[in-house]
């Protein structure tokens, strides 16, 4: 650059304004200079020698340091605030260097009058002029405010910035493109789409896509919208399925936006794609539920048919529902209308009640009339079906759906079987009766009826209660009750009152419920046979045996006392009479035993055994009795586990005689095998006592039956002595307890006897 060389000592201004008029050419040089200087648009000023005194400021410059006059004063007084902002070092460089600095948009704070601080962004020189001895004498400082342009730039950029972050943060995948359909901008989503990240300007926008349309079939792509955007500047909005590079096909709208310049053309596009992938595979769910739908309600095997609002419109009615009527057109018609023969059948009652509360109706075999088709005559017909209430958007109900199947011939089939039996029943010389599940009567047979000699209506009233023995009604009642909740079989010997003679005869009662195939009761069956001339013997033979052992207890007695006044005077070195009186004294023991207990028997049969409770130890009593049977079982060995931690109220001595049986039983049945287990413990308030043996044991058809009385387990009479009543005395004993006894075996293994007492007061 050429230096700038000013006249030294020159007075620019105020000496041309002093002196008025320009001396010579040279003036006259000066004065354009200066006019120049002054009236140009741009900042200008003079600063001179090393502190940079003002020489010159034109107009613009006054107006921007907002100080008219500031000529001969040093820059740092004029303006101070330029101290810290680096201009004054510059321009001490350039003072001391010559080298011009040029400044763009470079920001000046300035503090004027007005205002605390402005700033400007100034494009400027500091250029050095020199006197005619080529010395540096000061600086030209010429700048621009460009303050609006950078403050407009700016404006633009960060509403550019805001734009780019709208499209970078769209959720949609957004990009445009030139006129040619290349790349120009995008965003994440749209990188997500392509399955790359595209070179601007060098990536066409279809560069990584197989196109399909709708249905799956290829699109070529100038029938892309995206292509008819930029060919024909036309906007079309269609379904199209991309292909992304990694195979993965997505379904998408895209929204093409033709971008057209002031004489019409197509500059370019955006393109706003929205991926429905998602809601395209709801579709198709959707879709296939429904095809779904209609194929159950189609081909169900049960009837469905749908009515709509209160006077129940045939809405819907698939195959199998149309089948009850053959070709009777129902669809669109009132039910009632469309199936007249209804009327009187308590349908539309039923109907109109589900409508009102939304409460279902379930029905099995319901009995029908209905004509199967055009013009035939109403016919029985058997259904099971449910009425189910539908509901609209405002959750009112808005019709009924009817679900259900044919059961005519499963219900006929039924009926005959039951006739059979009822034939079978009927021919029975037996009291016979059939009753439903709830155990109302329906069926006696013809011997019922002539032994009790009631009337069908009678019968069908009051069942056998008018003829049971007015001992026995109540318990026939309560146990019938219990039998009928449990669903369990009713066995009892009850008397029963015959007609021809007034008497009432013994009989065993038997109760079994009949089952359906899902285990339901559908029937109660009840029969009784008559055993009047069996019991009458047996109570004779009660009779016999209670007057024998009554008339035996003082003989026995006597022979017992002169027994042992026997073994008194027997010299006791005659060591055989000794022990024969010994053996007879045992021996009559035990017939003494046997005696007691055969009375015991008896007094049960009467009632009559008597109880006397009070609280007692039970481990105390459970240990005198292991005791008094090891004694006489040497071979065997009890072994005792378990204690009762509380005293026990009950009667003792009646307890104990359940022990010692059901201890002397294990020593007896267990011939070959020495160990007995006892144990006692106290489970839920209830005292529990278990005695196993390894023993014979009991086969499980005759479990159930070593309580009754007498009974002795067939062909084990002559191995093992007995007479069949003492778990029967056990069972009655702990009956009376309000107790549990029971007995679990297996056929070579051995037994285990089980009783329960419920505690009654703890001691
Ligand atoms: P019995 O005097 O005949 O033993 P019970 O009334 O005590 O009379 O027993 C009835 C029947 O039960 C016995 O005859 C026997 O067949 C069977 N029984 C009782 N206890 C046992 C046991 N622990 N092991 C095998 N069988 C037993």
């Amino acid at each position: 650059m050429n230096k700038i060389i000013l006249p030294t000592n020159s007075h620019w201004g105020d000496d041309l304004n002093r002196e008025g008029l320009p001396a010579d050419s040279a003036i006259k040089d000066r004065q354009i200079l200066y006019n120049v200087f002054m009236q140009a648009p741009a900042l200008l000023c003079i600063l001179k020698g090393p502190d940079h005194i003002f020489e010159l400021a034109n107009e613009p410059y006054r107006q921007l340091i907002g100080n008219e006059n500031p000529i001969g004063k040093a820059l740092k007084e004029v303006l101070p605030e330029l101290g810290d902002q680096g201009f004054i070092e510059i321009l001490d460089k350039v003072y001391v260097t010559g080298e011009t600095f040029t400044g763009k948009e470079m920001l000046v704070s300035l503090n004027t009058a007005a205002e605390e601080s402005r700033q400007h962004y100034l494009n400027f020189t500091y250029q050095p002029f020199y006197d005619t001895n080529h010395i540096i004498e000061g600086i030209i400082v010429y700048a621009y405010d460009v303050t609006e342009q950078v403050l407009a730039r700016e404006t633009i950029k960060e509403s550019e910035k805001n734009y780019r972050r709208l499209i970078y943060g769209m959720p949609a995948a957004l990009y445009t493109c030139d006129r040619e359909g290349y790349i120009q901008l995008f965003n994440e989503a749209a990188v997500e789409l392509w399955g790359y990240t595209p070179t601007i300007g060098k990536d066409l926008w279809s560069g990584s896509w197989k196109i399909y349309d709708e249905v799956g079939a290829e699109l070529p792509l100038d029938q892309c919208p995206m292509a008819i955007a930029l060919n024909e500047g036309r906007v079309v909005n269609m379904e199209i399925v991309i292909e992304k590079p990694n195979g993965e096909r997505k379904n998408i709208i895209p929204y093409p936006q033709p971008i057209i310049d002031n004489e019409g053309n197509v500059t370019g596009s955006v393109n706003t794609l929205i991926d429905i992938t998602e809601q395209v595979l709801a579709r198709k769910q959707m879709q296939q539920v429904a095809e779904m739908i209609e194929k159950l309600f189609m081909n169900a095997p049960a009837f469905i048919c749908t009515l709509r609002g209160p006077e129940f419109i045939c809405e819907l009615v698939n195959p199998e529902y149309q089948k009850l009527y053959g070709k009777r057109k129902l669809l669109g018609k009132k039910v009632i209308e469309a199936i007249p023969e209804l009327e009187g059948q308590g349908v539309l009652e039923n109907l109109t009640r589900v409508y009102n509360t939304g409460e279902p109706y379930v029905v099995t075999e319901r009995l029908l009339y209905l004509a199967r088709d055009e013009g035939k005559e109403p016919e029985p017909t058997y259904l099971n079906f449910s009425y189910q209430a539908m509901y609209d958007a405002h959750k009112q109900v808005s019709g009924i759906l009817v679900f259900g199947y044919e059961v005519t011939e499963q219900v006929l089939a039924k009926k005959k079987g039951e006739e059979n039996l009822r034939k079978i029943l009927e021919s029975l010389p037996q009291i016979t009766s059939a009753s439903s599940a709830n155990g109302t009567s329906i069926f006696f047979n013809r011997f019922f009826f002539e032994y009790s000699g009631l009337s069908r209506e009678e019968a069908t009233v009051n069942g056998w209660n008018s003829i049971v023995h007015p001992d026995e009604i109540d318990e026939v009642l309560s146990d019938w009750e219990i039998c009928k909740q449990k669903g369990e079989e009713f066995y009892k010997e009850i008397r029963l009152k015959r007609k021809s003679d007034g008497v009432y005869r013994w009989h065993i009662s038997h109760i079994t419920p009949m089952k359906n195939k899902k285990g339901e009761i559908t029937q109660w069956i009840a029969s009784a046979t008559d055993i009047h001339e069996q019991k009458t013997k047996e109570e004779k033979k009660d009779e016999f045996i209670s007057i024998a052992s009554h008339e035996m207890k003082t003989p026995l007695t006597t022979a017992k006392a002169y027994l042992q006044l026997l073994e008194l005077s027997l010299d006791k070195a005659n060591e055989k009479a000794n022990l024969y009186t010994k053996k007879a004294i045992l021996s009559v023991d035990r017939l003494k035993d046997l005696i007691a207990e055969l009375l015991d028997v008896s007094k049960i049969q009467h009632g009559k055994l008597n109880y006397n409770f009070h609280v007692f130890d039970f481990n105390e009593m459970v240990r005198d009795s292991i005791e008094g049977i090891q004694h006489n079982a040497p071979n065997h060995h009890i072994r005792l586990s378990g204690t009762i931690p509380v005293m026990v109220e009950g009667d003792k001595e009646r307890l104990q005689q359940v022990i010692i049986n059901l201890l002397s039983n294990a020593v007896k049945y267990s011939p070959d095998n020495d160990d007995i287990l006892m144990e006692l413990s106290l489970e839920n308030q209830q005292i529990k006592v278990c005695v196993q043996d390894f023993g014979i044991g009991i086969a499980a058809d005759n479990l159930h039956r070593i309580f009754d009385r007498y009974y002795r387990i067939e062909g084990q009479e002559i191995l093992f002595q007995g007479l069949g009543i003492g778990l029967f005395i056990s069972m009655e004993i702990i009956r009376r307890h309000s107790g549990k006894l029971w007995a679990e075996s297996e056929i070579g293994k051995g037994s285990t006897f089980y009783f329960t007492l419920p505690l009654k007061r703890e001691g």
